[in-house]
Order: C-alpha cells, then sequence, then structure tokens
C-alpha cells in the first residue's frame, strides 16, 4: 500500500490515462478501474478514459485519509487529547460536513470522554 503515497508524483495540471495512473502510483490497472468505479471522476465524455491530475490526487488523499481513520481508532474510540490516548466516549452525536470523502460523507463525530470528560471529536465517513 506504499503505492499511494506516490500521488504526490502526479502533476496538478496533466491528465492522466488509467495505465499511466496506475504506473505512477504502482498500483495495477484493476485498481485504478476500481478507483473509477469508487467514485474517481474522468474528464468528461473522454475515450479512453483520462483523468484531471488534482482528481486523482485528492481522491488518492480522500482513501489515504479514510485508511488512516480505520487503522488508528476502532468505532467506538476517540482520540482524547487531554488522556493522550484511544478512549471511548458518551453522548456521541454526529454531523454532516457535506464534504465528500470517496463516495461516502465525511462526517464529524462529537463525545464526552469517558475518562476525563473532557470533549473528544473525531472524523469519519457516513458508511460508519
Ligand atoms: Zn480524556
Amino acid at each position: 500500500m506504499k503505492g499511494l503515497k506516490k500521488y504526490r508524483s502526479i502533476s496538478d495540471y496533466e491528465t492522466y490515462t488509467v495505465k499511466e495512473i496506475a504506473k505512477k502510483l504502482n498500483i495495477n490497472v484493476r485498481s485504478v478501474y476500481k478507483y473509477y468505479a469508487k467514485g474517481m471522476k474522468p474528464i468528461e465524455n473522454s475515450k479512453p478514459l483520462l483523468f484531471a491530475g488534482t482528481t486523482v490526487k485528492e481522491f488518492i488523499k480522500g482513501r489515504l485519509k479514510q485508511r488512516k481513520l480505520k487503522e488508528k481508532l476502532k468505532f467506538n474510540e476517540f482520540f482524547c487529547f487531554k488522556c493522550k490516548k484511544a478512549v471511548t466516549a458518551n453522548n456521541i452525536t454526529i454531523e454532516n460536513t457535506g464534504k465528500k470523502l470517496g463516495n461516502y460523507e465525511l462526517c464529524i463525530k462529537k463525545g464526552l470522554c469517558n475518562v476525563c470528560n473532557s470533549k473528544v471529536v473525531k472524523l469519519c465517513s457516513s458508511k460508519e
């Protein structure tokens, strides 16, 4: 999965074919089609498919962010800055941000730390 970090080598000002993206990110072509299926938008009416560098970057950034969220904390865990560790929380509320995270919407989950009772917040996707 290290390959995705190579998205930085993609230029904002260029367009890329599926093959070129695969090469840039060191992933296989099928993965690129998978991203396409998951919402990475090609340039309208492009045939073969062409993707704007900015689109690819945003999409990959979103994927990486999503993955990081998943790895770091379990569903019901928050990071408490006061306790400096992952904690569970009370009074959890979820707000939609209206921003897209891949196919899902980015949400903000808020609660109160079970240990010190201070406010804890984390980002999540509407899939949860
Ligand atoms: Zn705490």
